[in-house]
Protein backbone atom coordinates (compact mmCIF):
# COMPACT_ATOMS: atom_id res chain seq x y z
CA UNK A 1 0.00 0.00 0.00
CA UNK A 2 1.18 3.52 -0.75
CA UNK A 3 0.18 6.92 -0.38
CA UNK A 4 -0.44 8.95 -3.80
CA UNK A 5 -1.04 12.11 -1.61
CA UNK A 6 0.20 13.79 1.39
CA UNK A 7 -1.52 16.42 2.76
CA UNK A 8 -0.60 18.62 5.39
CA UNK A 9 -2.94 19.77 7.78
CA UNK A 10 -2.94 21.67 11.38
CA UNK A 11 -3.59 18.76 13.40
CA UNK A 12 -1.80 16.04 11.10
CA UNK A 13 -1.30 14.38 8.06
CA UNK A 14 -4.35 13.24 5.49
CA UNK A 15 -2.93 10.72 3.09
CA UNK A 16 -5.22 9.28 0.44
CA UNK A 17 -3.72 5.88 -0.51
CA UNK A 18 -3.71 3.85 -3.70
CA UNK A 19 -6.67 1.86 -2.66
CA UNK A 20 -8.67 5.01 -2.61
CA UNK A 21 -8.69 4.94 1.24
CA UNK A 22 -8.13 7.83 3.19
CA UNK A 23 -7.07 8.09 6.81
CA UNK A 24 -5.33 11.04 9.21
CA UNK A 25 -2.25 10.78 10.97
CA UNK A 26 -2.63 12.99 14.28
CA UNK A 27 1.32 14.46 14.83
CA UNK A 28 1.10 13.97 18.51
CA UNK A 29 0.33 10.88 17.79
CA UNK A 30 3.06 10.00 15.08
CA UNK A 31 5.57 11.57 17.52
CA UNK A 32 4.40 9.70 20.32
CA UNK A 33 4.69 6.76 18.45
CA UNK A 34 8.20 7.17 17.09
CA UNK A 35 10.35 4.09 16.98
CA UNK A 36 13.92 5.65 16.53
CA UNK A 37 16.45 4.42 19.21
CA UNK A 38 16.69 7.74 20.96
CA UNK A 39 12.56 7.73 21.74
CA UNK A 40 12.98 4.30 22.96
CA UNK A 41 15.53 5.47 25.68
CA UNK A 42 13.63 8.26 26.98
CA UNK A 43 12.39 6.99 30.11
CA UNK A 44 9.82 9.66 30.61
CA UNK A 45 7.84 9.86 27.28
CA UNK A 46 6.57 12.74 25.41
CA UNK A 47 3.16 14.12 27.13
CA UNK A 48 1.40 17.33 26.69
CA UNK A 49 2.22 18.88 29.89
CA UNK A 50 5.84 19.77 28.82
CA UNK A 51 6.91 23.11 28.06
CA UNK A 52 8.27 22.53 24.75
CA UNK A 53 5.45 20.28 23.59
CA UNK A 54 3.64 22.50 20.58
CA UNK A 55 7.21 22.74 19.42
CA UNK A 56 8.00 18.77 19.31
CA UNK A 57 4.86 17.94 17.58
CA UNK A 58 5.04 20.70 14.66
CA UNK A 59 6.13 19.14 11.71
CA UNK A 60 9.15 21.25 9.84
CA UNK A 61 9.55 19.39 6.79
CA UNK A 62 8.58 16.20 5.19
CA UNK A 63 10.37 13.74 2.84
CA UNK A 64 9.74 10.38 1.21
CA UNK A 65 12.69 7.95 2.41
CA UNK A 66 12.69 5.34 -0.43
CA UNK A 67 9.42 4.09 -1.56
CA UNK A 68 8.30 2.30 2.28
CA UNK A 69 8.84 5.51 4.43
CA UNK A 70 8.93 9.42 4.97
CA UNK A 71 10.93 10.66 7.35
CA UNK A 72 9.34 13.74 9.46
CA UNK A 73 11.63 16.62 10.84
CA UNK A 74 9.78 18.53 13.97
CA UNK A 75 9.81 21.88 15.38
CA UNK A 76 12.84 20.87 18.00
CA UNK A 77 15.06 19.08 15.46
CA UNK A 78 14.01 15.90 16.20
CA UNK A 79 13.54 13.26 12.94
CA UNK A 80 11.00 10.45 12.96
CA UNK A 81 10.87 7.70 9.80
CA UNK A 82 7.28 6.55 9.78
CA UNK A 83 6.40 3.94 7.72
CA UNK A 84 3.68 3.62 5.17
CA UNK A 85 2.54 0.48 7.29
CA UNK A 86 2.78 3.12 10.52
CA UNK A 87 0.63 5.58 8.70
CA UNK A 88 -1.76 3.39 7.44
CA UNK A 89 -2.45 2.34 11.06
CA UNK A 90 -4.08 5.47 11.75
CA UNK A 91 -7.66 6.05 11.68
CA UNK A 92 -9.34 5.97 8.47
CA UNK A 93 -11.78 8.79 7.76
CA UNK A 94 -15.40 8.21 6.59
ZN1 LIG B 1 12.36 9.48 17.89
Amino acid sequence: MKPVEIKKQEKGLEISWSDHQKTFANFGSVRKSCTCAVCKEIKVPLNDTMPFYERSITLQKMELVGNYAIEILWGDGHRSIVSFDRLRASTIEN
